[in-house]
């Protein structure tokens, strides 16, 4: 199948460009057939103006998305986007290898995607989310690289979390067009770590390209779960766990199945974030908001969860926060 690579790192030597040559190289052993557009290389320009179009509609008023429509009927890009065009729409696979730079893309990066992703030939019109080019199908995955460390990002540290950070990429990006995003690959602060751990960093990449067509994807939500644009039609319930029964054996024997299953879904989307009473609290609990279409289906989730059978909870349905009216 077709990957196509878009590097974004001016050192070919640097870690960042090591990973995107291990992720090559494991894809290509594997058999597929892996283009790579190496941004930097290839003197990308990331300038997004009427230099994307030989086809012009409007000559007095540049409206970017009005212009990229024009373009798509006439077959009006320059001949620097149409490859890249061609390139997105023949790709079974996207991945995006990247330094960290100021909590976002490298400009050369972001003016690919600003230039790129042009409305008509990629998205618009019912070309969004669920019916984007991505067909649900297409999967993407980004491997950034960070100055700061893992707990930095972790929601309990000094930068926002990374899920907040990747956002325009997982979501504004990769499933707004209909690709389906993976969970990142990340190579945490790889100038400080040691050089085993960067080792171990290059082995990891090899193990998840390995497996970039069988693992399940980060399921967010489908546009046509939103009525009119608006709020969304599935319900909101906070979920205060505890345990009703003593630990013991069988309860210690499943606790690794427990965490998969919480990440799983986490993953999937029904879980959208936990959160714990500290490990001393003798009243120890576990908050879970979870995304539900009824308030029998988030039951549902619960009592599928491996622990079930030593855990009591209470659920509560939550909305958007607004002061109650003054009387
Ligand atoms: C403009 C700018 C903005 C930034 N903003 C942020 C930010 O918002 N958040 C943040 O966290 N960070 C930020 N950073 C830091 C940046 O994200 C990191 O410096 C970068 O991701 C580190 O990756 P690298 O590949 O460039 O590291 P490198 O310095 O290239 O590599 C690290 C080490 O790996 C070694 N190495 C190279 N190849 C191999 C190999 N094959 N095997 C083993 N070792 C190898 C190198 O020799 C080096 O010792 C920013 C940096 C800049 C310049």
């Amino acid at each position: 199948v077709n990957v196509l690579l878009v590097h974004a790192h001016h050192e070919p030597r640097s870690f960042c460009s090591a990973l995107a040559d291990r992720a090559q190289a494991a894809l290509s052993a594997a058999g597929h057939q892996v283009v790579r557009s190496d941004l930097y290389a290839m003197g990308w320009d990331p300038v997004s103006d009427r230099r994307n179009f030989t086809s012009v509609k409007d000559a007095a008023f540049l409206k970017q998305q009005q212009e990229e429509l024009f373009a798509s009927e006439r077959g009006g890009f320059a001949p620097d986007v149409e490859a890249e065009l061609r390139k997105l729409e023949a790709c079974d696979a996207l991945l995006l290898s990247f330094p960290l730079w100021w909590f976002g893309l490298p400009a050369v990066l972001k003016g690919w995607i600003d230039r790129v992703f042009a409305m008509g030939r990629v998205y618009g019109g019912p070309k969004l989310y669920e019916n984007g080019v991505g067909r649900s199908r297409v999967r993407a995955l980004a491997i950034p690289t960070t100055g700061g460390p893992e707990v930095a990002y972790s929601g309990w540290g000094f930068n926002p979390p990374l899920e907040a950070i990747l956002a325009p990429i997982q979501h504004g990006t990769f499933w707004f067009n209909g690709m389906l995003p993976l969970e990142p690959f990340v190579a945490w602060s790889p100038v400080r770590v040691s050089a085993e751990q960067r080792e171990q960093y290059l082995h990891a990449l090899d193990a998840r390209v390995a497996r970039l067509f069988e693992e399940a994807p980060i399921r967010l939500p489908k546009l046509g779960e939103f009525p009119n644009l608006g709020l969304d039609a599935k319900q909101r319930f906070l979920a205060v766990v505890r345990r009703a029964r003593p630990v013991d054996d069988a309860y210690r024997a499943r606790v690794p199945e427990e965490l998969a299953h919480l990440a799983a879904l986490k993953r999937d989307g029904v879980v959208l974030r936990i959160d714990a009473a500290p490990p001393a609290d003798p009243q120890w609990r576990v908050f879970l908001t979870l995304r539900a279409g009824s308030r029998a289906e988030a039951e549902e989730a619960l009592r599928g969860l491996p622990l079930a059978a030593w855990l009591a909870w209470e659920l509560t349905e939550l909305a958007p926060f607004a002061l109650p009216p003054a009387r």
